[in-house]
């Protein structure tokens, strides 16, 4: 279909193809490149943190932050049910056990009440995340973390540029960490980052990116790591789009105001908060959540679908993934309000680069179709 709204777009018209022209015109075009130390070093400055390690991606950047902290058999892992299955494979992989804890039903962020209740003796970390537009309520997590000396990872991918409080997300954990994946507020077409202000940690993550090769001994390793470096094609990209953040954080937000204004006064769908008192929403995606007597999120979408709309649904919870059931995690528990939310929940397209024109039709198709009751 031609006139197909799809969910993101990109902004890639600033200072991308030049600073790409740069690369291609020295020939530096590998991880050895000047534009990745500059984009680590900005990125940092930006979140306030002394390291930026710069990978591959924000999946990446949450395994090397696992291990670095040192998560391994015996130990237990605190965190959201309601996330991406990135913040739990490396938990999972090094023989971990990872404890969830349910979403809040108004933010869709763990709901930090019930974190206490899951610390014992074998807690190492939390690990926060901050999902779709508002952060973690973070002064809750951080007494818990210092009362029981557990690290956190915070996990910032979509909140790049959101504040708890004033301060920078990606500025709370022993390590945090974002994406620079194309949805993401500062995109390298793939691409992540680890941010510490510990120089150990920060030594252990660059060792860990680049296969824990040793200075002076080059060929002999101590530990396991991978080869997670970025490229300097990517962290030219990754300067362009950076230089444009506030810019971008601006129009993220007048997405969200406008979707809320259009979409008020229909009945019966939970729209994201506004603000909370530590946070504006920042509307990374704009997502919500529909009533029953409309159907599911499902039928929502395939109605959107057939009407030239992109969706998204809601995460599925980490507690029913067949991958981790199988291995016999998680067994008689359950999360009602994160299994609510994947029920009913979707996203509409909130990219950069959405047009007012196409945000306009989606938010009159979902007044229409919710006005006639759904019949996917
Ligand atoms: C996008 C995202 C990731 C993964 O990032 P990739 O770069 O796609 O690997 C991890 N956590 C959250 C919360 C994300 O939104």
């Amino acid at each position: 279909m031609n006139d197909f709204i799809p969910v993101n777009e990109p902004l890639l018209d600033g200072n991308e193809k030049k600073y790409l022209a740069e690369c291609i015109d020295t020939g530096w075009i590998s991880s050895e490149g000047p534009f990745v130390q500059r984009f680590e070093a900005e990125f940092a400055a930006r979140v306030g943190r002394k390291h930026g390690i710069s990978v591959t991606n924000g999946t990446a950047a949450l395994d090397a932050a696992v291990e670095a902290i040192g998560v391994g058999p015996g130990d237990e892992v605190i965190l959201p049910t309601f996330t991406i299955i990135s913040c739990i494979q490396q938990i999972v992989r090094s023989g971990a056990t990872p404890v969830l804890v349910d979403a809040d039903p108004l933010t869709w962020n763990m709901d930090v009440t019930q974190i206490e209740a899951k610390v014992t003796p074998h807690t190492k970390a939390i690990m926060v995340v901050h999902i779709y537009g508002l952060p973690v309520d973070m002064d809750p997590v951080l007494d818990i973390c210092q009362r029981h000396g557990l690290k956190m990872i915070e996990d910032a991918a979509e909140a790049i540029g959101q504040t708890y409080r004033g301060r920078p997300c990606g500025s709370f954990g022993d390590i945090s960490t974002v994406s620079f994946y194309p949805n993401k507020h500062v995109t390298t077409g793939e691409g992540g980052m680890l941010l510490t202000d510990d120089d150990e940690l920060a030594e252990t993550c660059r060792s860990l990116r680049n296969l824990c090769f040793q200075p002076g001994k080059r060929f002999v390793h101590e530990r396991l790591g991978w080869n997670l470096r970025m490229t300097n094609l990517q962290a030219a990209v990754g300067i362009a789009q950076l230089e444009r953040l506030d810019e971008f954080l601006e129009r993220k937000r007048a997405i969200g105001r406008r979707y809320q204004e259009l979409l008020a006064d229909v009945d019966g769908l939970q729209l994201p908060l506004e603000r909370t008192d530590y946070a504006d929403n920042l509307y990374w995606v704009f997502g919500f959540v529909v009533d029953e007597r409309y159907g599911n999120a499902a039928a929502l979408m395939k109605r959107l679908g057939s009407e030239g709309i992109g969706t998204r649904p809601f995460f599925n919870p980490m507690h029913q993934q067949p991958v981790l059931r199988e291995r016999g995690f998680f067994k008689g528990e359950h999360y009602p309000h994160a299994q609510r939310a994947y029920e009913q929940g979707l996203y509409v397209p909130s990219g950069l680069g959405l047009p007012f024109d196409q945000l306009d039709k989606t938010a009159f198709s979902i007044k229409a179709i919710c006005l006639n009751g759904i019949t996917a």
